[in-house]
């Protein structure tokens, strides 16, 4: 079996969060690439604009509500039929020293950044386990491999090491049932999420001095990795967690 270069012509891709940042580009690539778009959004008006730009399907969803995910996995195939690929993206962060994390803000941060990911495998899972194929692409981050400095941010650490081990226990369980599941690890990226720490000149300084490539990456330098994961050119590529840091975490 030789494999090919990566294309998703009429392909069904879910991108949970694919309104902003990181997650639009993925769905502007995604739709570049030939698929059909569904972008699951918590606010309405993002999740909209972007669909009716890139002609997508948006529903409104709460990773962190499993019945949400599950209503959006099922609005799905019953308007497409089937689900090819979920790019599991939505995610928060919070800068807040150990000591002083709340409850709530540890309950927080996991939901989205380590619940959410689990229901909405799950749920599509459950849908590419009858068809005997599908793609699963989980967003983690570098985060999950070394811990950040200077900022403080140990659930959300806590929470992509957790889905990086996500990826691999399904990739595991299901790879004799058609499906593959690998997980992008990115670095520094410029979004509405590192917009603030960015403009910290002290971050900035550790960040860029920290990272080979001098730069942050751009959200589109995600988005061809998710592409390559979610395409057939990745046909050999399962429980992988891709790292793309501009090298942050070779040294
Ligand atoms: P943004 O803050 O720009 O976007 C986050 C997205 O997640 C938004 O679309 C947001 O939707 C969505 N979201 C948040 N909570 C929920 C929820 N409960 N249900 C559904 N959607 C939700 O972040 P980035 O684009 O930077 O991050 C995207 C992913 O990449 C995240 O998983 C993040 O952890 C990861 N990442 C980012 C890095 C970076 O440097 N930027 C580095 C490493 C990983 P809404 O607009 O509705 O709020």
């Amino acid at each position: 079996m030789s494999a090919a270069l990566p294309t998703l012509l009429d392909q069904i891709v879910i991108v949970t969060g694919g309104g902003r940042g990181i997650g639009l580009e993925i769905s502007k690539a995604m739709k570049a690439a030939g698929a059909k778009l569904v972008i699951a959004e918590a606010e309405e008006a993002v999740g909209q604009a972007a669909a009716l730009e890139l002609e997508g399907m948006f529903i409104q969803t709460d990773v962190t509500d499993s019945s949400s995910v599950s209503s959006m996995v099922a609005a799905v195939v019953a308007s497409h039929g089937r689900i090819d690929c979920i790019v599991n993206n939505a995610g928060i962060c919070r800068n807040t020293p150990s000591e002083d994390v709340t409850d709530e803000e540890w309950r927080l941060v996991l939901s989205v950044d380590l619940d959410g990911v689990f229901y909405c495998c799950r749920e599509a899972g459950k849908q590419m386990l009858r068809q005997g194929y599908g793609a699963i692409v989980n967003i983690g981050s570098m985060s999950g491999v070394i811990s950040n400095h200077p900022q403080p941010q140990a659930a959300y650490n806590a929470a992509k090491a957790g889905v990086i081990h996500l990826t691999k226990s399904l990739a595991g369980e299901w790879a004799s049932r058609g499906l593959r599941v690998n997980c992008i690890s990115p670095g520094y990226i410029g979004t509405p999420m590192t917009k603030l720490g960015f403009e910290n000149p002290v971050w900035r300084e550790a960040w860029l001095s920290s990272t080979p490539m001098g730069r942050m990456g751009e959200p589109s330098e995600i988005a061809s990795v998710a592409v390559f994961l979610a395409s057939s050119a990745s046909s050999f590529m399962t429980g992988s967690n891709v790292v793309v840091d501009g090298g942050y975490t070779s040294w």
